[in-house]
């Protein structure tokens, strides 16, 4: 009999990708998502495989599913800051009461339980690069707290499950991911600056753009997240490319590459954005073996490419 895996937020840009690479692997994959941020685009080269099947719901509303799930994978949540601002509230009940009913689903069903988590539980960093042994810099009561917050949550319920009820888990805390099929309008930097970029619009630089992220293409974050479901690593595991840049330098980057006409238009910086970001992955080298393969200039000229046609 096949193994069936159950992904939340499998509508969504990350999800998408990994109901592929499941059902890929011969797994029989239901993709739950309520489209908060996500689109049935996404899945639409999926919907004729028999092996999937989608489930509008929204997680942090319980469910009963009465199929056998071997894993689930908690993807479900708004994730671009633009989104978390617009969706305070939902954000919150996703990442606790979502969380709480998909640990319910894997406790059931004795399934492996991966939560996606996020280099926002380092908030503001004051260490660099991140280790997972890092507890973070997080402004609870600020406007980025409601992601923050309920992804620490997320992690608490998450171990506390593991602890108690002995459910298998896995805590991926991904670092900014980007790729084909990010909405051109979610407002996270990569996005925007491709959808300006190739309108000859101006690039919106928040601040002086010296605050640093490192950016990961979306193929070598999914074969990350592939070989920690497949590892028996219970602690969080950062997965992310390590390759760091400063935001005016990305903007530059993206205007050379999709030889633009655009200049760049400094704005105000968002409050508590993080100074610095950088993933320390060696937990992920020595547990999962894995390190970013795609170069940015490469996962660039796809994303470019991607935009362009869509
Ligand atoms: P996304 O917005 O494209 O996907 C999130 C999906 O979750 C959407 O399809 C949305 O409709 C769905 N969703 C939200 N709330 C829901 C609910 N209550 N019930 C059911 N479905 C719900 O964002 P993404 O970039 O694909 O992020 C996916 C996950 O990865 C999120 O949990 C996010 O926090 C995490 N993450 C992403 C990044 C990144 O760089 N892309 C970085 C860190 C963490
Ligand atoms: N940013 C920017 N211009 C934009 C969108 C984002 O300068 O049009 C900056 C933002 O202030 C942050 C960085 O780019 O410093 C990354 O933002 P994003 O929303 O992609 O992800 P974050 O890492 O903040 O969650």
């Amino acid at each position: 009999m096949k193994n069936n895996a159950l992904i939340t937020g499998g509508a969504g840009f990350l999800g998408s990708y990994l109901c592929q690479r499941l059902l890929h692997s011969g797994l029989k994959v239901f993709c739950l998502d309520n489209l908060i941020t996500g689109s049935l685009k996404n899945i639409i080269q999926l919907k004729n495989d028999k092996n999937f099947e989608f489930i509008k719901h929204d997680i942090s509303k319980q469910i009963v599913i009465k199929d056998k799930i071997s894993f689930i994978l908690h993807f479900a949540s708004p994730a671009s800051p633009v989104d978390y601002l617009k969706y305070p509230i939902q954000t919150l009940k996703v990442g606790s009461l979502g969380t709480h009913n998909a640990l319910g689903i894997a406790k059931e069903k004795k399934a492996r339980f991966l939560l996606a988590s996020t280099s926002e539980v380092y908030g503001d960093p004051l260490m660099h690069p991140q280790n997972e042994d890092y507890w973070g810099n997080v402004n609870c009561i600020g406007p980025r707290g409601v992601y923050d917050e309920a992804k620490r949550f997320a992690e608490a319920i998450t171990m506390a499950y593991h602890r108690v009820h002995k459910v298998d888990t896995r805590i991926v805390r991904i670092f900014n991911t980007y790729g084909p099929r990010m909405r051109k309008n979610d407002g996270r930097a990569i996005p925007n600056f491709i959808s300006q970029a190739i309108r000859n619009k101006p690039l919106t630089v928040y601040g002086k753009g010296l605050q640093t992220r490192s950016f990961c293409y979306v193929d070598d974050l999914i074969e990350g997240i592939w070989r920690l479901i497949n590892s028996d690593t219970n602690l969080p595991v950062n997965i992310g490319n390590p390759d760091e840049m400063c935001l005016v330098d990305l903007a530059k980057h993206i205007i050379r590459i999709s030889q633009s006409k655009s200049k760049i238009e400094y704005r105000k910086l968002p409050i508590d954005d993080p100074k610095q970001r950088r993933p320390d992955i060696s937990r992920a080298k020595k547990y999962l073996k894995w390190q970013a393969g795609v170069a940015l200039e490469d996962g660039l000229i796809r994303t470019i490419e991607w935009f362009r046609q869509n």
